[in-house]
């Protein structure tokens, strides 16, 4: 593999907690789609670190806004106000249509700021009886990793010996209506679910089911929670996954490219009636909400919106997963997903696919064993799937 790469994978071994288990490739330096290794071998990023970096590596809008921000103000903490907070809040308005904004930093800790915003929505406003408020969730999710949230993960192994685990969740099939109609009681504050499931091995529901789960949810007076941490932003076609079956939730919640791929920042968007029952005092963040992250968050909305990233999704989606389905070999048994959220189910451990393309130029990662995932940046273009294709081919003829 290499010398340096050997050194620094001793150094992670070693040192390192052994909560990730990468496959063995050292990078040092990314721009575009393209990522170069310690001993200078080019790849082309078929991961985008989950969907973390739909804008490519540094992009050169988000890169300036970074250093800018960075030469003038980086935290003021909400305990001050801050003269870029204000316009995050305003572009967030003006791109999803949700009246208020609630600013945090990782995936997990929105999915926790949803869940309290419901359930004290839930007590306050919609009467269920104190602490006694359910929420629905879904079989083979992933929403991140605090212990209430792997309390209701059906993954076995992100919840073993963790326990004792946060009660008030009842979990059901996805993308089966009836088992949630079925789940529904007087105490049921709200539903969560992802528009198509990432982690889980890229699971498209059956269409309609976002539909039907948003006029279950009005019909009982439920929340409706969507956490479009991968689908949202361009992922899937669209600038968020919801609009592909018109079934806006009460809450939305984003992070991964949120941050431009640079920062880490998320948000829940609600109502504001809704967002209403959180008192100053209620809940926060010391970095929630920091001038740097803002400035590198606007920034990467605007370049969404002015590369038109969602329909570039959208088209090289549909090409990509065209060229994937022609492949003619035994290992692979179908190609789903929508946009640049592509999974390939294999009948051999995907992982031994990745190694092998690994060493061709192509990174990507799996989704469960059996799952192949391509997720590239959003700003490829025909000729680097092309490239990278070329290279899959290969990897599938020899297996
Ligand atoms: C990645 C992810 C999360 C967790 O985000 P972190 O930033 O890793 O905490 C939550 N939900 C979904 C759907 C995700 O893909």
């Amino acid at each position: 593999m290499g010398y340096l790469t050997d050194a620094h994978i001793k150094l992670n071994e070693e040192y390192g907690a052994h909560n990730y288990k990468p496959l063995p490739v050292v990078l040092e330096r990314g721009e575009g789609v393209w990522v170069w290794d310690v001993e200078g071998r080019k790849y082309i990023d078929m991961l985008s670190s989950y969907s973390a970096l739909n804008h490519g590596h540094r992009h050169p809008k988000i890169m300036k806004a970074l250093f800018e921000q960075a030469q003038r103000l980086t935290l003021t903490s909400r305990a001050f106000h801050n003269d870029v907070l204000g316009r995050f809040f305003k572009k967030m308005h003006d791109v999803t249509g949700y009246d208020k904004t609630l600013p945090m930093n990782t995936g997990a800790e929105a999915v926790e700021t949803a869940l309290k915003i419901a359930r004290k929505w839930g007590y306050y406003k919609k009467g269920v009886p104190k602490n006694e408020g359910e929420i629905i969730v879904m079989e083979n999710n992933f929403h991140g990793r605090t212990i209430t949230i792997i309390t209701f993960s059906t993954t076995e192994q992100y919840r073993d010996g963790f326990g004792p685990y946060t009660p008030g969740f009842k979990v059901v099939k996805y993308g089966d209506i009836k088992a949630v109609e079925e789940a529904v009681t007087d105490r049921t504050i709200a539903v969560l679910a992802e528009p198509i499931q990432g982690e889980g091995g890229i699971i498209v529901p059956p269409e309609g089911y976002l539909k039907e789960l948003r006029r279950l949810t009005k019909e009982k007076n439920i929340l409706l929670i969507f956490d479009e941490i991968q689908t949202g932003l361009g992922r899937t076609g669209k600038m968020f996954a919801f609009e592909w079956e018109d079934a806006r939730p009460d809450m939305l919640i984003l992070g991964k490219a949120l941050g431009g791929g640079v920062y880490p920042v998320s948000v829940v968007l609600t109502s504001n009636e809704i967002m209403d029952v959180i008192k100053p005092g209620d809940h926060g963040s010391t970095f929630g909400g920091n001038p740097l992250g803002t400035a590198v968050a606007i920034a990467a909305i605007d370049v969404l919106i002015e590369e038109n990233l969602p329909q570039n999704a959208l088209e090289m989606g549909r090409y990509f997963m065209d060229q994937l389905k022609k492949i003619n070999s035994p290992v692979t048994k179908e190609v789903r997903g929508k946009g640049l959220m592509i999974g390939v189910q294999t009948t051999i451990p995907a992982k031994e696919i990745c190694l092998k393309m690994k060493d061709y130029g192509v990174l990507a990662y799996y989704a469960h064993d059996y799952v192949l995932r391509f997720a590239p940046p959003l700003i490829i273009k025909k000729e680097e799937i092309d490239w990278a294709m070329e290279r899959i081919e290969k990897v599938f003829n020899e297996l």
